[in-house]
Parts: structure tokens; sequence; C-alpha cells
């Protein structure tokens, strides 16, 4: 599984200490006066954790990982970031530490006492700062996790985290703007796109495709009762026009063309939610489930979005009930229509090397791995894979809503994904394929910070090519 042969860490894991000052710079938290307000961080910290101990299902999640963690360090070497730094406060197993640690010493009888007999709190300003910078240094990939003997998820714990945190204020701006915006703005979407503008910009691709293919493809709008309705990271209506044509032709010749829709009152996918709030998870996908119900859709259909579609598979019947419509990814969809024999594609369309990059949230769990790289295979004469890559792929580097964050760009390019960009390099290929908005962003940046002569597209791009219209 794991592809270096690092030696794992000491276990004396050390950090110098970071200032208030270090934290905002780094991560410019949405605050009062734009100030981090320091007043009370630990006691605010503790009623925060013990309201969502008491008010979800994490206590016993927590509990067992408190009481198991070896600290072996085996998950070290699994870890991209931890490759590239090698240094002790990089080990997942540290960083979730930080958080499972306040739970013994806070949470449990023994460290209860402890903390009477010794006189004095465990929790101080200075662990919660370490707690607010070192959650965002993790991109939650869950790599680490298929490497513990124990099976502690990594992912879930900084998740945590930054749960407590992000209801004390302390969360990247990036992130909240989105997501007010999403909620309670104008254009309830994280891009700020007006309705209009959307249904122009559909308008325009229909118009793209008819002088480029021939064909008339509607994008459907407020159809009632259709098999799909299908929510984009909505971004892609802005920076991918060619996974939607791509999208929309596949549609097309598979005869699906009056079986899918757009919704006008929602068509936004994503969902930060994962990344740092059960409460603003549940929030988004409500808004989704809702726009569903409104048009009677069979099935929710997620674009190239890797966190859109976790976070909707994953979460859909939790917050929507058992009724919640299935959720399907548009990958699973076009792999469908192939094999049924709906679309064709002409071998050898792609001539240029390509490869894939998995993105975490669809790949981790074995959910969306072979299927784009048979399609891809079926049209490529020249495809090749990273190594690692499938469930045990390295993320991009910009996971966990860190590629939303500016302010990390240095960090996501220099460390988080350094390794990714080597495996790319070793590639040589000309195009990469990455079925996620986040990751295609992070991936660019990866290239231009790396020098590394490649592009960046969606797998729906290329069917756009490939696809057979005889
Ligand atoms: S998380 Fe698992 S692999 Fe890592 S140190 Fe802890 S027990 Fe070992
Ligand atoms: S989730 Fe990914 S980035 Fe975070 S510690 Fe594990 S391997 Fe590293």
């Amino acid at each position: 599984m794991t592809t270096t042969a690092d030696a794992p860490p000491s276990q004396s894991f050390h950090r110098s200490k970071l200032t208030a000052d270090d934290v905002q710079r780094r991560l410019r938290y949405i605050v009062e006066k734009d100030r981090l307000v320091l007043d009370d961080l630990p006691r605010r910290f503790l009623e925060t954790f013990a309201a969502i101990l008491t008010h979800s299902n994490y206590r016993q999640v927590v509990d067992n990982y408190a009481r198991i963690t070896a600290r072996c360090a085996n998950c070290a070497p699994s870890c991209q970031i931890y490759q590239h730094t090698h240094a002790p406060h990089d080990v997942p197993c540290y960083r979730s530490n930080l958080l499972l640690e306040v739970y013994r010493r806070h949470f449990t009888m023994r460290g209860l006492i402890t903390t009477r007999l010794l006189g004095q709190e465990y929790l101080t300003e200075d662990r919660v700062l370490e707690m607010a910078s070192t959650f965002y240094d993790c991109t939650a990939c869950r790599r680490c996790t298929l490497d513990c003997p124990l099976g502690l998820d990594h992912g879930l714990i900084t998740h945590l985290g930054r749960y407590v945190l992000s209801e004390l204020g302390l969360v990247p701006r990036a992130l909240v703007i989105s997501v007010r915006e999403q909620l309670e703005g104008a254009t309830h979407n994280t891009s700020a796109i007006p309705l209009p503008a959307i249904l122009d910009t559909i308008e325009f691709l229909g118009e793209e495709i008819r002088d480029e293919k021939h064909r008339e493809v509607q994008f459907p709008v407020d159809q009632p009762k259709r098999d799909f309705v299908f929510f984009p990271a909505v971004s892609d209506y802005l920076m991918e026009a060619e996974t939607l044509m791509g999208i929309a032709l596949t549609m097309h010749v598979a005869g699906d063309q009056d079986r899918w829709t757009i919704g006008s009152q929602y068509f936004d996918g994503i969902n930060y939610g994962l990344f740092y709030s059960d409460w603003i998870l549940e929030r988004v996908l409500q808004a989704e489930l809702d726009e569903a119900r409104r048009l009677e859709a069979t099935n929710i259909l997620i674009g190239e979005c890797g966190h859109a579609s976790r976070s909707a598979k994953a979460f859909a019947k939790t917050f929507g009930g058992a009724d919640a419509p299935p959720v399907v990814h548009i990958i699973e969809y076009t792999y469908r229509a192939y094999k049924e024999g709906r679309i064709r594609f002409r071998p050898g369309a792609i001539t240029e090397r390509v490869t894939y990059h998995d993105p975490c949230n669809i790949a981790r769990t074995g959910w969306v791995v072979d299927q784009p790289r048979e399609l891809l295979r079926a049209f490529c004469s020249d495809y090749v894979e990273m190594t690692p890559h499938g469930a045990d792929n390295l993320c991009c580097g910009g996971g966990g809503g860190t590629v939303s964050v500016d302010e990390l760009r240095p960090y996501r390019t220099g460390v988080t994904g350094a390794r990714k960009a080597e495996q790319l390099r070793a590639t040589g290929a000309k195009y990469i394929v990455a079925p996620c908005a986040n990751c295609k962003k992070q991936l660019r940046e990866l290239c231009e910070d790396h020098g590394l002569d490649m592009q960046v597209v969606g797998l729906h791009d290329l069917i756009y090519r490939a696809l057979d219209l005889e």
C-alpha cells in the first residue's frame, strides 16, 4: 500500500509555538472586526465540543479512537504531506491526537481526576490555536486510514475538529463566504451566479454543440417527473464548458434527452459542509433534496465533482429520510449507457497520452474507480496509469476544502501536492483527466507552479470529442 520506504518518525512529536497572528494570517478567519477573538477560547471550545458529542453520534467513535490509537506511526508514510516534509507533526496520528487528547483529558473520568490532581486545565489557548492551524494542513483524503491497523479515520477527526472550531468562528473566510451566499444569498449558489446568467450559459453551450457537432442538444430546465435532476459543481458553468457539453451530448446520444433536467430554484452540487460542519452539510443537502422533490425527480444526478458526490451519496438518506431519491454519479450514468450500447466511441479518437487522477471522495471507497478507466481505454490510444492509483491514489493536494483557500496555495502546491506533481511528471501525459471541480483547480495550479506542460480536463471533455455520432 505504502509507496515510500520512509521509516516511521520518533514518538517525540513537537511543533513550534503558533501565535494568534500566525493563525489569522494563514487562514483569514471570519471573526468579529476581522480579528481572531481569543477571549475564553479553551472554555468555548470545550463547551462546543461537549454539545456536539451530546447531540450527535460522534461520541462512540471518539471514545473508541481515544482508547485504541497505538501511536505506532504506521500511517505516516501513507500521507503525502508526511512523505514530503518528514516532520513529526505531520504524522496523521499526531494531528488527530490533538483532539483525542482533549477528549481524554476533559471528557473521561480518568482525565478529569488527573486534571483535578494536577490542579490545571489541559486545554490552553495555544492548543486550540494549534488545532485551528493544523486541521487545515490535512486534506482529509483518508489515505492514511488504509494503512492504520486499527482503522482510524483521520479525515473524520479532522472534520470533527474543524466542526468544533467553526462553531467558534474559526473557519477559513473563503468557505464561509461561499456557503453564506449558497444558503442565504440572492443567487443560492457558491459562485454567486445569477439564474439568468446560468440560462444564458446553457443556451450558449447548446449553440456551441450545434455548431461543432451538428446536433440539437438541449439543457432542459425545470422539467417535472424526470429520471434525473442534475447538480454539477456550479463553478462548472463558469469554468468547465466542455465538461457540461460532454454530459449534455452524452445524454442526447444515449437517447435520454427527455430524462434529465436542471432545476431553476437550486442547481449547485457543492457542499462545503462535508469539510467543516455537519450543520452546513445538512442544510445544503436539504436544498438539493427540496429541489429534487419539487421537480418530482426520481434520482439526484451529481456532476463531475468528488465532494459533491460523496456528500450527497453518503448523507442523502441520513438527512432526507429513507425515501430520499437515490444519488447517481455522472460517471456511473455514462458507464451504464456505454455498457448498454446506447453510446459508442471512436476507438483511438484521442491519440495524445492520457492519465487519470482519482478524486479521493469517489475513489477511496472503490465507488468510482474502474468505470472511468474502461471508458477512457475505449477511445484513448495511449492511456497510462499513475503509481499508485485507484483507491490507493494520492490526493491532488487540495482536498478537504483547502483548494478554496487562496492563501494556502504555496502550501498546497509546495507541500500537500508535491508528491502528486512528481506522479504527474512521471506519466509524461498530455492530458490529466480529473472528474472533480476542486481537483481540476488544484491540479492546474500544481502544473503552473511545478512547470508541468500538461492539460487538466474532465472525463466528459474527452468523451465530447470521442463520441461516435454516426
Ligand atoms: S492512526 Fe493507526 S497507524 Fe497511525 S499511529 Fe495511530 S494506530 Fe498507528
Ligand atoms: S487524511 Fe490524507 S492528508 Fe490527512 S493525514 Fe491522512 S493521508 Fe494525510
